[in-house]
This record gives C-alpha cells, structure tokens and sequence, in this order.
C-alpha cells in the first residue's frame, strides 16, 4: 500500500474513470473537474514533481504529451483547442507530488491564467 494518491490510482486501489492507458502511462478524470474535459495523465513511474525530472524521463515526458494529443483527439476537443497544465510545488498549486499533466478542454480559457 502506497502513500502516493496516484499510484493507488494506478493499481486500482482506488477508484477512477480511466481514459486511456498504455505501458508507461494512465489518464484518467479529474475528481474536482475545472472544465468540461478535465483529464489527469500521469506516468506509471513515479516522479515528485518537475524539479525531480531526469534526462533519461524525457521520453516519458514525451509519452505524456502523446497521450494528451489522443486523448483530446478522442475527445473531440483537438479542433477547437484545449490547454494542458503541469503545476510544480506549492507557488504553482501542484497538491499531488506525483507528476501529472492536466488536459482541460470543452470551453473557453483565458490568457494569462490567474
Ligand atoms: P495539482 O493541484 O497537484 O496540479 O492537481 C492535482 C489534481 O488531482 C487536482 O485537480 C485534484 O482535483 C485531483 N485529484 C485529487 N485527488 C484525486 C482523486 O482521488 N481522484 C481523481 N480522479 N483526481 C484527484
């Protein structure tokens, strides 16, 4: 058992509303959505924060992004736009030190973001 939320995610202890998933990667619904599509992907492997990123991640990094362009393609939302959002540490609001890309899409956002 895992004190990491995201890795309970990832084994199935705990519940969620999976989107997609391959080898190194899980996206799934944001429990508090911020807007019509709200999609967290995370890698398998877990990774604190960006800060905590190593050159042999970028890959990974790399998958990440990949699966957002699927997932918003899959979602409808890739013609329109959609914007995607990874918070690191406390300043930025990052709750859950396990990397994650937020994928939000379904409505208008504003720039600069608040
Ligand atoms: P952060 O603030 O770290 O960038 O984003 C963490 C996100 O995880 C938040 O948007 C929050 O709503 C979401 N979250 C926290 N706990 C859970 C959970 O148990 N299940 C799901 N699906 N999302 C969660």
């Amino acid at each position: 058992m895992s004190d990491n939320l995201f890795l309970k995610i990832i084994s199935r202890e705990i519940p969620a509303e999976i989107v997609y998933e391959n080898d190194d990667v899980l996206a799934f619904t944001d429990v508090n959505p911020q807007a019509p599509l709200h999609v967290l992907v995370i890698p398998k492997k877990p990774i604190r924060t960006i800060n905590d990123m190593q050159p042999q991640d970028a890959e990974l990094f790399g998958k990440l992004f990949l699966a957002a362009q699927k997932i918003a393609a899959d979602q409808g939302v890739a013609e329109d736009g959609y914007r995607v959002v990874m918070n690191c540490n406390a300043a930025a609001g990052q709750t859950v030190f396990h990397v994650h890309l937020h994928l939000l899409g379904g409505r208008q956002f504003s720039w600069p973001p608040g």
